[in-house]
């Protein structure tokens, strides 16, 4: 058994229970809607483990669990690509790294997009840089895996439903497991 499929399991049954930023659902209820939906709308394993990890950055630091209410960026989405790095391809992580960058790219490119964002949001925005500038968005636009990441954006701002109802983490654990088992590309 790969130490990080256990590892993984471990941050999530000790340190998910945390309430996600300003929201009424823990980390723990945030990763479940969120991978549930990409499931349900038909997105591929890589962005279905995108989505049930795509926080896990906040849970592997020391910062506390409202950092961006401190005034503090903890850098979550560079810090979870990292760790997972070392298991999972970029189908995986380059969606995560790039899931707040996304949120900065909707709001420089979709009119209404910022409105529609929520109060926790919008007070880590001004920490991540705010909107992208020009040339900013041309540069996301040429990254791998950009427009998984805009997906995986628009799934993480719908996963604080406090009425939803979610299968357990371990419903999603053959979906990692099937890219742990995967040979990886280069
Ligand atoms: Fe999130």
């Amino acid at each position: 058994m790969l130490a990080i499929r256990a590892d993984i399991i471990d941050i999530y049954s000790r340190k998910a229970n945390g309430r996600y930023g300003l929201s009424s659902v823990s980390q723990l209820q945030h990763a479940l809607q969120a991978a549930t939906m990409a499931e349900a709308e038909g997105e591929p394993p890589s962005l279905i483990v995108a989505a049930l990890l795509h926080d896990i950055g906040h849970m592997i630091h020391h910062l506390g669990e409202d950092a961006a209410l401190q005034g503090v960026d903890d850098v979550h989405e560079e810090r979870a690509a990292a760790w997972l790095a070392a298991y999972f391809g970029p189908e995986v992580t380059e969606p995560i790294r790039l899931h707040v960058p996304a949120k900065r790219y909707l709001c420089a490119t979709e009119p209404g997009y910022f409105s529609t964002l929520a109060e926790d949001s919008v007070r880590s925005l001004a920490l991540q840089g705010g909107p992208m500038n020009l040339e900013e968005v041309a540069a996301f636009e040429a990254r791998p895996h950009h427009e998984a990441a805009v997906r995986l954006r628009r799934l993480d701002d719908r996963a604080k439903d406090p009425g939803v109802s979610t299968p357990s983490f371990e419903r999603f654990l053959p979906y990692l497991d099937a890219l742990l088992s995967r040979p990886r590309a280069a």
